[in-house]
Order: C-alpha cells, then structure tokens, then sequence
C-alpha cells in the first residue's frame, strides 16, 4: 500500500489539504450554482454537468432554473417538455431521470427534500459522485466525491500507477479521498479538488509550478509528456462501426415520426423509424433497405449521410424516402407534418440533419407527384 495511503493524517497532507482550500478560495470560478448553493440547484447542476463541458452545461442550467426554480416545478413539467429544453445535451436518460426525481422528491418529502446520503443514492440517476457531491456541499457530510477529474489529481498525486479504471488501481483512490476529506469544510474540499482538476491538474498538461499541491505531490517532478504521467487506463471499449437506417415515410405531406423506447438509445425522444445493419465500410445508396412494411414504396436516398458517434458506436447514418400509399394503415407512430415533427423532441443527430433532410425529401416528393 502506498504510505500516504496508510497514513492518510499525516502532518504534510493536512497543510496540503489546507493549502488546497485557500488556493480554491482565491481561484475559484464565479460560477451561478456557487453563489447560494441549495439542494435544487446542486443538484441540477451536478446531474447536468455530468459528460457536459462547463460553458454548455451553465447555459442549461440558467435555462432549467428560469423554467422551473424548484422541485415542485420541475415535476409539474411534462416529460417531453423537459427532453425538449435537454435537447442537444445528450445521454438523454439523464433528463428523464431529473424529471422522475423530481417526481419522487416532491412525493416523499412534502417538506423538502432529502438530506441523508442514503436517501439520496436511492433516487433514479443519482450516483456515488453525485450523491456525496450534493450532501458535502449543501449539508456539510463528510464525503469524498470522486469523480474523474478527482481521480486523475489523486493519482498523480500519490503516483499510482495501476490502471484506474480497474478496481486495483480505483479502490485506493477512493479509500484515499475518504480518508482526506477535510471533516470541517467537506463541501469546499471536495470542490477545490475538482477546480484543481479542472484548472491545474488538467490531463495534458498539469501546470505543477502554480499548484498548491505541488510540495507533496509525488508527480510534481516527472516529465509531463504524454504518457508518462498517471492516471493510467488499462484499455478503452472498441468501437463499433454501424450503418443507421431512418426512414422518412410520407403519406400526403405528412411523414411518420415514432417515439422510442426510454430504455437505449435516444429513449424517449421521437426520431423517424429506423433500421440497423452491419457496416460495410461504405455507403451504398443503389443497396435500399429492407422495407419496414411490405406496402411502401421506395423513393431512394435522400439528404447526406452523416457520421454520428456515440460512447461505443459509430453510425453511418443514411435518410431513405418511402412513400406510404393512402390505403395502408401503418401503426408504429405518429404522422406528423415537418413543421409539427420538428417541435417534437428530436436527438441531435436528427436535428444537425433536419433542414437538409426535409428540403431534399420535398423535391423527391413533389417530382414523384408531378
Ligand atoms: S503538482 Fe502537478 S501533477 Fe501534482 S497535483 Fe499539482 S498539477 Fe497535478
């Protein structure tokens, strides 16, 4: 074990504890969640920031707190009405989860809301980070919130070298931050390890002459190329290449528009319906898809095909035209006009895609009837 982590109360780590927390309380970001931080607000911001680049993510969370300051709103708010305002942020089930918490919270704590770590973690999409984060900084409990940017400093601090997405190289960190949490002020601990995170210990280029760490930290002195620095990762997820199909149907000017599932991919938000296939390594647009109804017919490509990439699959999206004669009744969605379709909440990848889709959809549309 590595003697920090054995004798985590040593004198060194707590100055360098102490050191932390003035270097946050002079550097710290304005940041609006900072200014009266609240369970809701915490909260939100906790839930959204997550796989969120801050500047994106505070435009959100402005956006949220004006249309809906508290719980209770929130929960009044339909769900599709809060995948609408997520639009755009990805990893949609995080905003059906808020939606559902809301709910929760404002059915189990008439009064308020949860203030027990437990209590917490039994909410839908709240984890360990977001849990310990919310209780350290808005009840003061003494919990170490780990989160990535919390990994990265920790290990190149103590100079673990194990793979940190393993549990041998994971659990030590995390035994460590529980052990470090300052007892009197978790709350600003915890986030002044994330600002080091974000502003100093940053992954390509840690800037160790300006970190108040820098006197304990075991990396402080190693050469800073590419690397050569913990943390370390043992391997990431392949890829997967594969070919997405939409189908746009028209049926008298009107297109069908389903919503899917909320478990998987884009659950939840409405989409045109669609069809996977092996990649082949190129798009082949004289090769049509199978029809998803033996009655349609097929009009051929339309729009660009675009490339689409999410955590572990990468879709060669391709738009494919069908007309749906007026005799055939399809059941698997909503026929919508574009101008209504488009209000419905869409991914991003439909979205970024929509206008070229829909104008090149037109023209096929009205030659075929010409
Ligand atoms: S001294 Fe350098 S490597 Fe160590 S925590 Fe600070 S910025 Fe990161």
């Amino acid at each position: 074990m590595h003697p920090k982590i054995a004798f985590s109360e040593d004198v060194g780590l707590t100055m360098a504890r102490n050191e932390l927390q003035r270097w946050y309380l002079e550097h710290e970001r304005p940041l609006p969640w900072r200014e009266q931080p609240a369970p809701y607000g915490t909260w939100l911001c906790e839930v959204i920031m997550q796989q969120t680049r801050i500047d994106q993510g505070t435009a959100y969370w402005e956006r949220f707190m004006h249309r809906w300051p508290n719980f209770q709103s929130l929960a009044d708010a339909s769900v599709d009405e809060v995948l609408k305002e997520w639009q755009g942020l990805g990893y949609y089930s995080r905003a059906r989860n808020l939606h559902k918490t809301a709910q929760i919270i404002c059915d189990e704590y008439p009064q308020g809301h949860p203030t027990e770590l437990n209590q917490w973690l039994a909410l839908p999409g709240v984890g360990a980070y977001t849990a310990a984060a919310i209780c350290s900084i808005c009840f003061g409990t003494p919990v170490a919130a780990v989160d990535g940017n919390v990994l990265r400093v920790l290990s190149r601090f103590l100079g673990i070298h194990e793979p940190i997405d393993r549990p041998s190289g994971r659990k030590p960190l995390e035994a460590f931050a529980e052990a470090w949490v300052d007892p009197k002020h978790p709350g600003r601990h915890n986030q002044a390890l994330m600002e080091l995170g974000a502003l100093i210990c940053t992954p390509h280029a840690p800037d160790c002459a300006h970190c108040p760490l820098q006197k304990e930290c075991t990396s402080s002195f190693m050469p800073h190329k590419k690397g050569s620095m913990p943390p370390f990762k043992q391997g990431k997820t392949k890829v997967q290449d594969v070919a997405l199909h939409f189908h746009v149907i028209h049926q008298n000017g009107r297109i069908l528009m389903q919503q899917r599932p909320d478990h998987g991919i884009w659950g939840g938000l409405w989409t045109f319906p669609s069809s996977e296939a092996p990649w082949e390594g190129s798009i082949n647009n004289d090769v049509i898809p199978e029809p998803l109804d033996q009655c349609l017919i097929a009009r051929g490509p339309c729009g660009t095909s675009v490339k689409h990439l999410l955590s572990h699959r990468r879709f060669h999206v391709q738009f494919w035209l069908w007309s749906c004669p007026e005799d055939c009744t399809l059941e698997m969605g909503e026929w919508h006009r574009w101008d209504s379709a488009e209000l419905l909440a869409l991914p991003r990848v439909l979205e970024s895609s929509w206008e070229d889709v829909k104008n090149s959809a037109s023209q096929k549309e009205s030659k075929t009837n010409a």
